[in-house]
């Protein structure tokens, strides 16, 4: 941090997130979300790829959707389905056997809070905090899924903050060292209007694939490298 200039190590975080923000709309643009995009994955399709992703490779989740979607054609077979049938449909994605109870679990929640319709839409009007704890308290849903299945599924203004976004914003200095995503998930939205939660993570998630990797970050041609904490203090 020494060698930063001074006026930009009195910023506070929030200055410091915003400022982020406007280099990266500067330098990758500003995606926005696309409705008619959004609606061609359902959210109930969503919310079982998000359980049936989880720790694998896209081909590997795509056969085991395929080989789920193609067993049970109707979703709400999933809920009374024998588990072993389960386990097999989603085999190719691995952890089968974590999954498939996850999943069976999750579409008897979904049966019984929709009244078996498994309609979702109301997560586009319910109130976030409360649609959030609706997703939140799903099987197999945590804090980052949850959030992923309203910002991109939704629209609604969320930022989910995965590994990626995690480290930029800590090494940024928008964010204590050693936050958690959890505190993250607390304290980053309130940094930012909340219309450009969807481009602050598409950018911030890009930046950190591009450049800012775990080991040996490519600072040298970092959009933020000129506000960045980290570098300044190595
Ligand atoms: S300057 Fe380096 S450490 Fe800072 S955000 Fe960019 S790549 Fe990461």
């Amino acid at each position: 941090m020494n060698n930063l200039p001074t006026p930009l190590q009195r910023w506070d975080r929030a200055s410091r997130a915003r400022a982020a923000h406007q280099a990266l709309l500067a330098h990758y643009g500003k995606p926005t979300w696309d409705a008619a995009e959004a609606a061609q994955e359902p959210l109930l399709d969503r919310l079982i790829r998000v359980v049936v992703a989880q720790n694998t490779s896209r081909a590997n989740r795509a056969r085991a959707l395929e080989r789920l979607q193609r067993r049970f054609p109707d979703p709400a077979l999933i809920a009374d389905a024998p588990l072993m049938a389960l386990v097999d449909a989603i085999h190719p994605a691995g952890l089968a056997n974590v999954k498939a109870p996850r999943l069976q679990a999750m579409m008897r929640q979904l049966l019984e809070a929709t009244d078996g319709t498994l309609d979702l839409e109301f997560l586009h009007t319910a109130p976030l905090i409360e649609a959030l704890e609706f997703l939140e308290g799903l099987a197999g849903i945590g804090p980052l899924s949850a959030r992923l299945v309203m910002l991109f599924g939704v629209g609604r203004p969320v930022l989910p903050v995965n590994t990626g976004l995690l480290r930029v914003a800590i090494r940024v200095g928008m964010l204590p060292p050693q936050s958690s995503a959890d505190r993250a998930h607390e304290l980053l939205p309130a940094m930012l209007p909340s219309d450009d939660l969807y481009a602050f993570h598409l950018n911030m998630v890009r930046l950190a694939r591009d450049n800012c990797h775990n080991s040996r970050p490519r600072c040298d041609n970092c959009p933020l490298a000129v506000i960045c904490l980290w570098v300044h203090s190595a």
